[in-house]
């Protein structure tokens, strides 16, 4: 599509979305009573209007039928994490068995590498991507620990080339060839926090299993975000947040896959509890462990009902809005807001005041999802203070990275109009 710099073009663009009426079920927020416009969806999503209700049906079962409500709630609290299966399942392309939700992302990855990292003498290498996000590092260097061996003999960080910013496919499977003797697990991110890139799965996931090795990934900011398949990609395991994309709500319960060939593999090694045993006996309180078949069979402890009801609500917006809308808009969007930046930021670059900027994402809609990572090369926390001061919440990453999200189910064409002429005022695009 030819797009314009104007606001009539923009409008245009809006009348023509088939989810234009979405940015209505959504609360914004304000600042001083003046309306930000919100492009931070890559860290905490907007609350939907329907969130309240769907929880405040759990606090009216609760205060009225009190311990009752584990069978009688209109939505049973004892499985209640089986509502949310259908919709998630569809959102990432999975089968309803090979997802489940419980914990957060990270001590769902945890208790994931418990059963699919299983080192041995000569297979025990983990390949990740450069610059992993933190609580991954951490968790990668005290898996390796836990099995009594050494972090920095075990990890393989991908690195992008000298002058790039994006991980090549090709280094990746060209690594993973290159130890596939020795390797154990191939563990990426779905799309990096830091760069925006999207791993192609299917390729990473296919080469390590051609290593022999097997494939999990951390989807936090892949989930509601692109189109994934995990089944069709034959991934091992993934874990991910709701509270990003998702939208269910500040650190909101985790979700996590595991795919269908291993759920009638109930002697893998695992973290054990009773809410992963057969319903039927759950309750007759025996010795002997036996995990119900699918992902559900990774549970530990009991739902957590409150944090569910929110993300049920949060569920049935995606629902609604339908996969192939959401990604057709979101590639749309994102497109519009890098065209701005690349093509109408020509502010003159000799002036001390004007920002230097060069988008780190990929380009091509295949290897991004909704966000561009724009590298600051003057100043961006400075500039990053200036955009909060003119109300678009955006963010900010250390060391010198803003990550503007323009999130197809609750931002318009106008809300990337209006921020990317800002943005053309002050700075340069290289
Ligand atoms: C946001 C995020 C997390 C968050 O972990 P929690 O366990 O939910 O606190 C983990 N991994 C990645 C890649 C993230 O972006």
């Amino acid at each position: 599509m030819q797009f314009e710099n104007s606001l009539e073009f923009a409008r245009k663009l809006d009348s023509e979305d088939p989810l234009k009426h979405f940015k209505d079920k959504f609360f914004f927020p304000s600042s001083n009573g003046t309306d930000q416009l919100y492009f931070c969806g890559n860290s905490l999503g907007l609350q939907a209007k329907t969130t309240k209700t769907s929880i405040e049906r759990e606090l009216e079962d609760w205060a009225n039928l009190a311990v009752n409500g584990h069978v009688h709630a209109k939505n049973p609290w004892v499985s209640y994490h089986k509502i949310l299966t259908k919709a998630t399942a569809k959102l990432v392309g999975a089968k309803p068995i090979e997802v489940s939700t419980m914990n957060g992302v990270t001590v769902n990855l945890n208790s994931l590498f418990i059963s699919f990292y299983r080192p041995t003498k000569k297979r025990y290498k983990i390949i990740t991507e450069h610059n992993p996000f933190s609580s991954d590092s951490y968790l990668l260097e005290n898996q390796i620990k836990l099995h009594g061996l050494n972090p920095s003999k075990t990890i393989i960080e991908v690195k992008p080339r000298k002058n790039e910013f994006i991980i090549r496919t090709e280094d990746i499977i060209d690594t993973i060839k290159k130890h596939e003797k020795e390797l154990a697990l191939v563990f990426f991110g779905g799309v990096q926090y830091y760069t925006g890139q999207a791993f192609d799965i299917k390729s990473i996931t296919s080469a390590a299993h051609k290593a022999g090795a097997l494939a999990g990934y951390d989807l936090a900011h892949a989930t509601g975000n692109i189109e994934l398949k995990l089944h069709a990609w034959n991934v091992d395991f993934a874990a991910w947040c709701t509270y990003k994309y998702l939208n269910a709500g500040p650190g909101a319960v985790g979700q996590l896959f595991v795919h269908e060939k291993y759920a009638q593999a109930k002697n893998l090694p695992r973290l054990a509890g009773w809410w992963a045993m057969m319903r039927k006996e759950r309750f007759m309180m025996k010795k002997g462990f036996k995990p119900m078949a699918g992902a559900e069979g990774w549970a530990q402890s009991n739902d957590n009902v409150l944090s569910m009801a929110s993300l049920k609500a949060a569920l049935e917006v995606f629902e609604e809005a339908g996969n192939k809308a959401l990604w057709g808009k979101s590639r749309m969007l994102t497109a519009y807001l890098e065209y701005l930046i690349r093509t109408e930021c020509k502010a003159d670059p000799s002036k001390s005041s004007t920002y230097k900027l060069k988008i780190i994402t990929p380009s091509s809609p295949k290897d991004r999802g909704c966000q561009l990572s724009i590298l600051v090369m003057n100043g961006g926390k400075k500039l990053f203070d200036t955009l909060i001061k003119e109300n678009f919440v955006v963010d900010y990453r250390n060391p010198d990275v803003i990550r503007i999200t323009p999130v197809p189910l609750y931002n318009s064409f106008e809300d990337v109009f209006k921020i990317g002429n800002f943005l053309k005022s002050v700075c340069f695009h290289e």
